[in-house]
């Protein structure tokens, strides 16, 4: 057996249903072995977009029983504490699935963890849960059409603020841990999908924009304008009617423009890069003032975490996983973070630490890694991102991704995903991983002779 790499971090996340395949110890046991893993993160809850059904084909190659699984969306994998829940109308749910029945995933998983002295983070996706958007359609963000967006929570809805400081609070009452990860942090906004789940008709391997998308359209019919942004808004000393006012005539204005001009354009692939966006943030100050507004509402919701962890669990660090700042995302649903409130450099004054997130190839980690880190700048820690180790990414790219994070000097390593990569990929990334801590180890021993002599 593998021992488990010391010199820095390297992460991968666990399912409640890959610790019940074989059980927990087994699990922790071959992530050490397979990717000499020291960390682990493991979510409350998910929607069924990032479940194992939809990942490159979603079977669980090394996993011995449960080869498959289609979780369902929304409802938390553990019970939750409705103690924590007081102070809001939302109550959170437990999974309905036998397969879950009597498995406090979190808590077991944190013990086994402090057991093998291996770090261990929740994953919370803050915003986007469908279930408890349809469930509470009263605290859905409204676009500017005045629709609900049916699969996420406002974060100026004080029943969405007590429910994710009542989700922050069971954590930390429950479970042995090192750190919070924020998921989904932001104003979800539909880019197509009775989920949310985005358009699958992308360009160019999701480097262009899909021929039926007007970027310029999707950042305008982001939400949110209900009553509590507003009162936000205005407290916060922004002309918010003006600024209402004037999306409104731009987001008429596409649609008020021929759909199929749009979409012959975008199928000869004119909607590259910013796309008109820029345009639209320099000329219309409205529209700068609003994506502003959505950030400070990010910045707001970071502070209010962070306060309560300080004044309840110090010892708890917390970090956001946060989409591409530059370029359309891979994953299709989440484009430039900032469409939905999110900024690398203000949220980095707040959170204790910020991974980024890219497409699968190296040139495109190393491109995004380098703008991320250069908007977190020293504000907090920059974790890098993750080597993707799942199909369709060989043994090859999963070296050429962990050479290139060496090379920028990442320390940390979260290897996506144990669960659906096949063997010879985590071996690969292991064998990497091992020669660059020898390496390190050995720079260290040099530094110290030096310094001894
Ligand atoms: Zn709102």
């Amino acid at each position: 057996m593998c021992p488990m790499i010391k010199a820095f971090t390297v992460s991968t996340p666990a399912y409640p249903w890959d610790l019940l395949d074989e059980g927990v110890d087994r699990f922790l046991d071959g992530a050490i072995e397979h990717i000499g893993a020291n960390a682990i993160f493991s979510p409350i809850c998910y929607y069924w977009e990032e479940a194992a059904a939809f990942w490159w084909g979603g079977v669980m190659p090394h996993n011995k029983k449960i080869r498959r699984y289609f979780p369902e969306d929304g409802r938390f994998f553990v019970t939750p504490d409705i103690d924590c829940y007081k102070d809001t109308k939302i109550k959170p749910d437990r999974s309905k699935d036998p397969l879950l029945e009597g498995f406090e995933s979190l808590a077991v998983l944190s013990q086994a963890c402090k057991k093998r002295k291996m770090n261990m983070s929740v994953w919370f996706p803050v915003f986007k849960n469908p279930y408890l958007a349809r469930k509470y359609p009263e605290c859905t963000p409204i676009d500017i059409f005045g629709g609900r967006q049916k699969h996420g929570l406002c974060p100026n809805h004080p029943d969405v603020i007590g429910y994710y400081l009542g989700t922050i609070r069971h954590i930390i009452r429950h479970y042995d841990i090192s750190s919070i990860g924020l998921d989904k942090f932001g104003i979800e906004y539909w880019a197509g999908g009775c989920y949310g789940e985005g358009w699958y008709t992308a360009i160019n391997n999701g480097q262009e924009w899909a021929a039926d998308i007007d970027p310029q359209f999707l950042l305008l019919n982001a939400p949110c304008f209900c009553e509590h942004c507003a009162r936000q808004a205005q407290a916060w000393g922004y002309d918010w009617k003006n600024i209402k006012d004037r999306i409104q005539v731009l987001a008429d204005g596409c649609l008020k423009r021929d759909a199929s001009v749009t979409m012959r354009l975008g199928q000869k692939g004119f909607f590259k890069g910013e796309a008109g966006l820029a345009r639209l943030l320099l000329e219309e100050p409205e529209v700068y003032q609003w994506c502003r507004f959505k950030i400070q509402t990010m910045v707001e919701t970071a502070r209010r975490i962070k306060e309560l962890l300080t004044a309840e669990a110090s010892h708890i660090t917390v970090g956001a996983g946060l989409d591409p700042s530059v370029g359309s995302n891979f994953q299709r649903f989440r484009h430039y973070g900032w469409i939905y409130g999110t900024s690398m450099r203000d949220l980095a004054t707040v959170l204790d630490g910020i991974s980024g997130s890219s497409g699968m190839s190296a040139d495109e980690k190393y491109y995004m890694h380098m703008i991320d880190k250069e908007a977190v700048g020293d504000r907090c820690e920059f974790r890098g991102g993750d080597v993707h180790a799942v199909s369709p990414c060989g043994p090859d790219d999963v070296r050429s991704q962990i050479k290139m994070f060496d090379k920028v000097g990442s320390s940390a390593y979260c290897i996506f995903g144990y669960t659906w990569a096949p063997l010879e990929n985590l071996h690969a990334a292991r064998d990497m991983l091992f020669e660059i801590e020898q390496r390190i180890l050995q720079e260290r021993s040099v530094v110290q002779k030096v310094g001894g002599r």
